[in-house]
């Protein structure tokens, strides 16, 4: 069984979310019981994150432009 992004060391409840993930990541706390999460990941760099900047250009998802 794989590792869950996410996990209560409280209650034990796992989330398999990458979305709820962030989300528990903004709140910190597990929104059951309100005890320490556990992440299987770092936490992304903070500072210089631009959360509108996408993380690949244009170009390289849409292939080179042609001249
Ligand atoms: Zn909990």
């Amino acid at each position: 069984m794989p590792t869950p992004p996410v996990r209560c060391l409280a209650c034990d409840r796992a989330w398999h979310s990458a979305t709820l993930t962030a989300g528990l990541r903004t709140l910190g706390a597990c929104p059951r019981c309100g005890g320490e999460l556990a992440f299987a990941a770092p936490p992304p760099p903070a500072g210089d994150a631009k959360p509108d900047a996408p993380a690949v250009a244009p170009h390289q998802v849409l292939g080179v432009p042609r001249r």
